[in-house]
């Protein structure tokens, strides 16, 4: 399997992993907003409860506590009911009233600020005095769970058109200053007969929890596009680096470094196939060995780098020379052999006269001092019919390249 393609395989499957830790992560967060801010609604919820429990206790402890009477300081007429007088004289003629725990209670709950807000609280039990503190189902509820030892509980209701309140719901002990009013309904001390129920606004808090939500999915959604591209676009800068290294290796596999000429492995591979290629299709080709003459001559009097671009001279002079289709590969250390489709003999001799002359043609001021480069080559064309042999020809072509430096050099024989 291509290494890109496993690359390809690892950033999907690196895009999934980093899809579902994000969204974990941020449903997390969400989840925890959610419950932090419960917590924090419940702890309001209690800290309310706290003070009602405490003004009550203090008004129990003291059996009641008197005020003046007056506007909005009435008679309590449920006291009255129960048997009780609560009005009273001061020594200098100023009439009081009794103020037992539960009106009290009722009256704070008229004054405090939340009760402005939507909040409420009211004393409810099974057996009000007064009918406004008859619990409700789901008061009665939790008033049965409290006889069963529960402590408190809270819920968020609806109390229709998606206005939602958030309650929460206390027991209250029976204590001393209770019976004066509620012994005859049969209460004892530290009986839990009753609760202190206390309603809290929640339409705002679950607005705001929708819009932290969706804050968190905006936020969510441009960490998970910036995670994306970072991987894909990581996986893309790696797959093109790995391409470009596939290519180089199948460059340097295929072609030979000094040169720029198809190597000797490839040349050959290359040969077989397109001399099978041209006996399927029914045309001939051939081939054309090239040697420089007298190369070694060339290394000894210049040097060797010398001889190396006098090489990569000849080279170029080669590949100019031949048909977009012909094929130029370096077999030896200064022997080209030229693949020829597609040619009889005549026009395979008039390449190979073509290529000789380029390379007589060479400017070889810069790196002979003007000594010309020269080349003997042989060719050789393959037969028309029957199967490729295609050792015989390169040998074929071989002889001929030599019988041409036999006959002096600088010149093309046919093989
Ligand atoms: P001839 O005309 O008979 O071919 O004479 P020659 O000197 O060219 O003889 P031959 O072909 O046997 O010698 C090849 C020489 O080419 C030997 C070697 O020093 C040189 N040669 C082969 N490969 C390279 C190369 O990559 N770089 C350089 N600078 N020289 C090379
Ligand atoms: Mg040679
Ligand atoms: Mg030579």
């Amino acid at each position: 399997m291509d290494s890109w393609v496993l690359v390809d395989r690892f950033s999907k499957l690196l895009v999934v992993v980093v899809t579902a830790v994000t969204v974990a992560t941020f449903v997390w967060i969400g989840f925890r907003t959610t419950s932090l801010v419960e917590a924090s609604v419940l702890t309001q919820a209690r800290s309310y409860a706290d003070l009602i429990v405490a003004a009550r206790s203090w008004n129990s402890g003291y059996g009641g506590v008197y005020v003046k009477k007056g506007i909005g300081a009435e008679t309590n007429p449920y006291l009255l009911e129960l048997g009780v007088d609560p009005d009273d004289t001061l020594s200098d003629g100023t009439p009081v009233t009794l103020r037992n725990p539960a009106a009290m209670t009722r009256e704070i709950g008229d004054v405090l600020p939340f009760s402005v807000n939507g909040s409420d609280f009211k004393i409810t039990s099974l057996k009000p005095v007064n009918p406004n503190n008859a619990p409700d189902e789901w008061e009665q509820a939790a008033l049965a769970a409290f006889e069963r030892g529960e402590k408190e509980q809270w819920a968020v209701a609806d109390r229709g058109d998606n206005d939602r309140v958030y309650r929460y719901i206390r027991p209250l002990a029976v204590e001393q200053g209770c019976l004066t009013c509620h012994a005859s309904a049969g209460y004892k001390l530290g009986d839990v007969r009753g609760g202190i129920s206390i309603v809290l606004p929640y339409n705002d808090v679950l607005k705001e929890l929708r819009q932290s939500r969706f804050q968190l999915a905006v936020v969510a959604t441009f960490v998970l596009l910036g995670l994306w591209g970072i991987v894909l676009g990581l996986a893309h800068w790696l797959k093109r680096r790995l391409r470009g290294a596939e290519e180089r290796l199948r460059e340097m596999a295929t072609t030979d470094a000094l040169t720029g000429l198809w190597n000797r492995r490839f040349t050959l591979e290359t040969l077989v196939r397109e001399l099978e290629r041209a006996r399927r299709s029914g045309t001939r080709a051939g081939v054309i060995l090239v040697d420089i003459d007298h190369f070694k001559a060339v290394n000894d009097d210049f040097g060797h780098a010398a001889g190396d671009d006098a090489l990569r001279l000849v080279a170029h002079a080669l590949k100019d020379t031949v048909r977009p289709y012909d094929v130029v590969g370096r077999v030896g250390g200064e022997e080209i052999l030229i693949f020829a489709p597609d040619v009889d003999s005549e026009s395979l001799l008039a390449l190979a006269e073509r290529l000789r002359v380029a390379v007589e043609a060479i400017d070889t001021s810069a790196v002979t001092g003007g000594r010309p480069l020269t080349l003997s080559a042989g060719t050789a064309l393959a037969a028309a019919e029957g199967a490729v042999d295609v050792d015989a020809l390169l040998a074929r072509a071989d002889a001929a390249m030599y019988a041409a430096k036999d006959a002096g050099r600088n010149r093309v024989a046919e093989g």
